[in-house]
């Protein structure tokens, strides 16, 4: 692609480099931005350096929010014994959309994947085995997509958690094999938090 300004090659190059948006997308997304008010751009600019620099990771769960202490896990009507695990921030939206579950979270950041070069160590696992070794914990819930590697996942932090006197159940699998639970629908992820099973039954019925 041949420009005819090097700032527009530039903000198309770093447009570019989001998922999912080649060259084309990202040189119409910033022919766009240059017909609006300056001031829209500018605000655009502003709320991702501002999201860069101000953002926070709650200290207890891992989850994105803008104070130490995430709105869920502040809220003292929620059930602290009870703890589900999570990829992102985004399952997180998803299972509270449901208005079905008092608990609070652990986000992982990821799930264990050897061919994407992602271990234990890179995701947030050894917080949560502490607060079961603590005996803050009574009943840790998997609600990771039920792929090869969210499985593995499960898997590898069950093991852990051995020694420990903690339940582990799993959300019930209304939601199809290789879902992302973000995009379950509120009413049958609803069900399969209330519905869960436990993780032992889970391993069973898949030999
Ligand atoms: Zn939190």
């Amino acid at each position: 692609m041949e420009f005819s300004s090097k700032l527009l090659e530039n903000a198309v190059y770093e447009v570019s480099q989001l998922p999912g948006i080649g060259k084309r997308t990202a040189l119409r997304l910033v022919l766009h931005l240059l017909r609006q008010p300056e001031a829209q751009t500018k605000n655009l600019a502003l709320a991702l350096q501002n999201l860069r620099s101000e953002i926070k990771f709650c200290k207890k769960c891992h989850n994105i929010s803008d104070t130490e202490l995430c709105e869920i896990c502040a809220n003292p009507k929620r059930e602290t014994s009870l703890v589900c695990v999570v990829e992102d921030i985004r399952d997180v939206m998803a299972i509270e959309n449901t208005g079905q579950y008092r608990g609070v979270y652990h986000v992982l950041g990821g799930k264990i994947s050897p061919m994407d070069g992602i271990g234990p160590s890179d995701l947030n696992i050894a917080t949560l085995i502490e607060k079961a070794k603590a005996g803050e914990i009574k009943e840790i819930i998997f609600a990771l997509s039920s792929t090869m590697e969210g499985d593995t996942t499960n898997f590898y932090i069950f093991k852990q958690l051995e020694p420990y006197a903690v339940i582990t159940s799993t959300i019930a699998r209304g939601i199809a094999v290789g879902d992302e639970l973000e995009y379950a629908d509120e009413v049958t992820l609803g069900r399969s938090i209330l519905n869960r099973i436990p993780f032992e039954n889970s391993l069973k019925s898949e030999q």
